[in-house]
């Protein structure tokens, strides 16, 4: 199996929010890290079913055209009550601003969508839900690693917080009273479904 070695790792997002917390995941494992957004990589399409496949293809493609080692996040989130939706779908719920161009993606607009399922199930809708996070790390020759991270919570209504990113203010984790978007971002970091995946990339791939 390849090992990530200390030189360049694209990091295969052009969403700023994971590419904020990926960095700052990564920044104690001396990789340089650059983004596909500064490459001007294209996005490829998320063709795939699952978080696995859908990491994979964002992976390989940036692998394959930089011919350097990428890593991709696919993540989302899932209400029970609502059968794991929106799931692998969770941006496309955001739709798109066909004013602010292709990657401007609606937030709140998605948190309603949510919302607006529950309710429809009344007041006793189980609002457990999860964050998944799959990371993967592809290599130039077409080897590939995948982990897997969750975390889970509670979906919150009205969202809260206007720290980090996408659907954050209305997930709050098990156990805690504060949304992900309230919390310090260390506190996310510490227990978030990335930051789950995150630890067994560090355990296999730089043994720690
Ligand atoms: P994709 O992985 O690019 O398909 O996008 C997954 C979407 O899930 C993101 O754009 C976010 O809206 C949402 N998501 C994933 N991780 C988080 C998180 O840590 N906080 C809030 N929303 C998240």
């Amino acid at each position: 199996m390849h090992r990530l070695g200390s030189g360049k790792l694209v990091i295969a997002t052009h969403n700023a929010g994971k590419l904020r917390e990926i960095a700052a995941l990564l920044a104690p494992y001396g990789l340089e890290c650059v983004s596909a957004g500064e490459l001007g990589l294209p996005e490829p399409a998320e063709t795939g079913t699952s978080f696995v496949e859908n990491a994979l293809i964002k992976a390989r493609a940036a692998a394959q055209a930089t011919q350097l080692p990428a890593l991709a996040d696919d993540s989302g989130l899932s209400v029970t009550a609502l059968g794991g939706r929106p799931g692998v779908y969770t941006a496309d719920w955001a739709g798109r601003q066909w004013f602010e161009g292709p990657k401007d993606r609606d937030w709140y607009l998605a948190m309603g969508k949510v919302e607006g399922l529950l309710a429809e199930l009344g007041p006793d809708a189980d609002r457990s839900c999860w964050f998944s996070c799959v990371l993967a790390i592809a290599w130039p020759d077409g080897s590939s690693a995948v982990y897997e991270g969750r975390v889970d919570g509670t979906y919150t209504w009205p969202p809260r917080g206007l720290r980090g990113f996408g659907y954050d203010p209305v997930f709050t984790p098990l156990g805690a009273s504060e949304t992900f978007a309230e919390i310090d971002p260390d506190a996310k970091h510490a227990i978030s479904h990335r930051a789950d995946a995150f630890a067994k990339l560090v355990k296999d791939q730089f043994g720690g």
